[in-house]
Order: C-alpha cells, then sequence, then structure tokens
C-alpha cells in the first residue's frame, strides 16, 4: 500500500512516498520557497534518480505538489489512484487533538482553532491538508501531532505556576513538540534491546535546529523540555529556549520593544546565533571551537550545559535512567556534543567509548559495558513514524 507523507512549511513542502507496512520508500524530495520569485524543488526516486528543479515558479502549495506528481508519476506509480493515504505532520494539536486522527472537517475546523498556539507552523499545515484533499480526492487523509506524544505528561508539570484560569480559560500550558520522533527512537531502542518499552526508563535527546528533550517512563512522556510553543528549554540554532520572562517585560519597556519584534528575537535571534553572531549551524559552530573561537565556545558551551541540565533534572523524574538516546541533525551527527555532554553525566554512572561515539548518523550504542546507563544513537525517522500510524489508522 502506498502512502504519502507530508510536512507542509510555510513555504515548503517536504514528501516521502512510501510503501507499507515494508517502510520502503519510494520517493523523497522537498520543494522550496513557495511563493517566491523562483522555487526549488528536489526530488530522489528508490531507484538513484535525482531531479533539481531550480528554474520555476510555485506560486502556491498546490503548484508545489502538483509538480511533484507531475515526477512521480514519471517512473515511480503509474496513476495517482495508487497513493491509498496520506499522513500529514502536524507540529501542534493543542489540548483537544490528542490522538492520530483521520481528517474530516470537524478536525480542521479543530486545527484552525489551534493557530494562535503556532501561527508560525499549523496554518500551513492545514494548506497542505486542503491541497491533498482537492489533488487527491476520496482519499483518506490523517494528521499525526507532535503533540500527541506529550498528553500523558502530568498536571504538575504541564502546568505553569500562573493563574489557573489562564489554563482552563486560554488553555496556556505545556504541550512540548517533537513527540513522534521521541516516541519512534523510545520505540525503536526498545526493539534493539529485546524489550517490552513499558519496562524501560529512556531520557530522549531530540537535537536539531529544534531541540527538545524528554522524559520517557514506560514508554509514555512525562516531562519535555518544550512547553506551549517549542521555544521553551534547550538552547536551539535560533530559538533562546529557557529565559527569565521578565527579560522580555524589560526589554518591553526600556527599548519599546513590541510582541512581534520581542517574538522575533527570541525565535529568530537568539540561541546559537545570537550567542556566537556567528552561526546557528552546530558544524560552523564546532569548527569555530577547532579554531579556538571565543565566540563559538561561549554558544557551543550555553548548548551543551543545557542539555546536561535537563538530563540530570529528567534522572531525578524518572528516578533510575536505562537509557540516553542521541537523535536528530547534532544528535546523530555531532561527536563532540555527545562526548561533551556525556563526560558531565558521571553522576549517573555514564561512561561513554570515544572510539563508538566517533560516528555519523548510524545506529548504535556508544556507552561502554561498565556504564550504568546505555548511551545510544538512534537516527530519528519521521515520516516512517508518520506513515506507520496512518496505516494503521486506515487499516483498522
Ligand atoms: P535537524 O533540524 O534535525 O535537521 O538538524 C539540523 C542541524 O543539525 C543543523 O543545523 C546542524 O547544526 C546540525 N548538523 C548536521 N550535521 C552535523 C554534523 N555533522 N555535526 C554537527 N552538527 C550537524
Amino acid at each position: 500500500m502506498k502512502l504519502l507523507v507530508i510536512n507542509c512549511g510555510s513555504s515548503t513542502v517536504k514528501y516521502q512516498l512510501l510503501e507499507m507496512p515494508a517502510g520502503d520508500v519510494l520517493a523523497k524530495g522537498n520543494v522550496e520557497r513557495i511563493g517566491e520569485e523562483v522555487g526549488i524543488l528536489k526530488h530522489k526516486t528508490a531507484d538513484g534518480k535525482k531531479v533539481e528543479i531550480t528554474d520555476e515558479v510555485f506560486p502556491t502549495h498546490e503548484a508545489g505538489l502538483k509538480r511533484v506528481f507531475d515526477l512521480l508519476l514519471d517512473g515511480t506509480i503509474k496513476s495517482l489512484d495508487e497513493i491509498k493515504a496520506v499522513g500529514h505532520r502536524v507540529v501542534h494539536g493543542g489540548e483537544k487533538l490528542t490522538k492520530t486522527c483521520l481528517v474530516d472537517q470537524s478536525i480542521i475546523d479543530e486545527i484552525e482553532r489551534v493557530y494562535p498556539l503556532d501561527p508560525l507552523h499549523v496554518p500551513a499545515h492545514v494548506i497542505g491538508l486542503k491541497v491533498a484533499q482537492k489533488l487527491l480526492p476520496g482519499v483518506p487523509n490523517v494528521t499525526v501531532f507532535d503533540t500527541s506524544f506529550h498528553q500523558t505528561i502530568p498536571e504538575y508539570a504541564y502546568l505553569y505556576a500562573i493563574p489557573y484560569s489562564l489554563y482552563t480559560d486560554e488553555h496556556i500550558r505545556r504541550y512540548g513538540a517533537h513527540g513522534t520522533s521521541h516516541q519512534f527512537v523510545a520505540n525503536r531502542l526498545a526493539k534493539i534491546l529485546g524489550k517490552d518499552v513499558k519496562d524501560l526508563n529512556i531520557i530522549s535527546c531530540h537535537l536539531g535546529s529544534g531541540s527538545s528533550i524528554t522524559a520517557i517512563q514506560g514508554g509514555k512522556s512525562i516531562d519535555t523540555s518544550m512547553g506551549l510553543t517549542p521555544l521553551e528549554g534547550l538552547c536551539m540554532g535560533t530559538r533562546c529556549g529557557d529565559i527569565d520572562p521578565a527579560v522580555l517585560t524589560y526589554l518591553g519597556r526600556t527599548k519599546g520593544m513590541n510582541a512581534d519584534e520581542l517574538d522575533n528575537l527570541i525565535n529568530k535571534k537568539s540561541g546559537l546565533l545570537g550567542l556566537s553572531g556567528i552561526s546557528n549551524d552546530c558544524r560552523v559552530l564546532e569548527d569555530g571551537v577547532a579554531e579556538g573561537k571565543p565566540e563559538a565556545i561561549r554558544a557551543m558551551n550555553v548548548f551543551n550545559y543545557r542539555i546536561v541540565k535537563y538530563i540530570g533534572a529528567y534522572a531525578m523524574v524518572l528516578g533510575h535512567v536505562d537509557a540516553i538516546i542521541f537523535t536528530a541533525g547534532i544528535g546523530e551527527n555531532s561527536p563532540y556534543v555527545r562526548a561533551e555532554v556525556c563526560k558531565k553525566l558521571g553522576l549517573l554512572g555514564v561512561d561513554i567509548d570515544l572510539e563508538a561515539n566517533d560516528c555519523h548518523g548510524k545506529e548504535r550504542k556508544i556507552s561502554t559495558d561498565k556504564s550504568k546507563v546505555q548511551v545510544w544513537i538512534i537516527p530519528t525517522n519521521e515520516e516512517l513514524a508518520i506513515a506507520q500510524q496512518t496505516y494503521d489508522l486506515v487499516n483498522k
């Protein structure tokens, strides 16, 4: 059964066509710069064919996706009828959309109510949904929410210590993000270890351009570092993570910055980029650290320290830790970050094998046999996770 997985951003569409339940990727790619003067479309197929379009305009998501369908029809599938379902990544489901859903109008209406919680991502996901409904009439659409996995977080961990009415009336609480990824890597590790995920306590570190850490007890999220939005917690590429909220009121009063300017500051100008003034890319900063550049060292020190701090906190929350997982762009590819973090985890009895750690994007254990906590690199695969959940739902 062929399934299409779509992840729509405001000017992008990432997609994969998979054969399920095997999980084989038949084609994948992304459309960028939708609505701009010139777009980019990169497309790859399982048999090694690569297409890169850089001279066409994609005025809308619909135009971009239509072009993707042309490419799929050029050798990967014979007819669009072969696509039996579409799985959509949705970053935020709010309080009501707690599970993977088969989409009907009531689900779209509910997702639209979530807009204020994530105006950056969620409206783009709805555009993707509507385009898929239009271009593939009659094909079921399924939404997989990044927040669903965190619905098991207890009240004392998801509430902010602000007037309770702001939770009941405005739904302000911790929702978390990257749930599909945290759940995927935790289940994958359980499979590798031949154990039931219910018997494992895991700290999962999803470190990419956006980063979050989750405490997973028996396969359930019991706390996570991202909050109402994907801004809280770790130091990220351009997001500030944890900050004293008074910094914002202070800047509002002293610099006259308004909500949009502050939003831009903490989402786009902060994190590794803001601290270093050089780059938001961990690779560039790692080179800077190697060259002894103080601004790169400063930024990476903050980045690594926050990870250690959250792992320490979640170790206490879990009471016992079986494994720590590193995943996503930085978690999978940076021996430097993993080593810097793990060398501070002596209190947990973490001991890593530096030779095993010296790798990129490989699924492997990097802790030694004497380590009290296993440390693993598990490459995440959110598209496969979405395809699996979509497949399960449409075949129920
Ligand atoms: P993601 O958001 O998961 O795609 O991660 C993207 C980030 O991963 C990039 O911004 C880089 O900072 C980081 N990254 C990718 N490759 C490497 C690498 N070899 N070493 C360190 N960081 C990397």
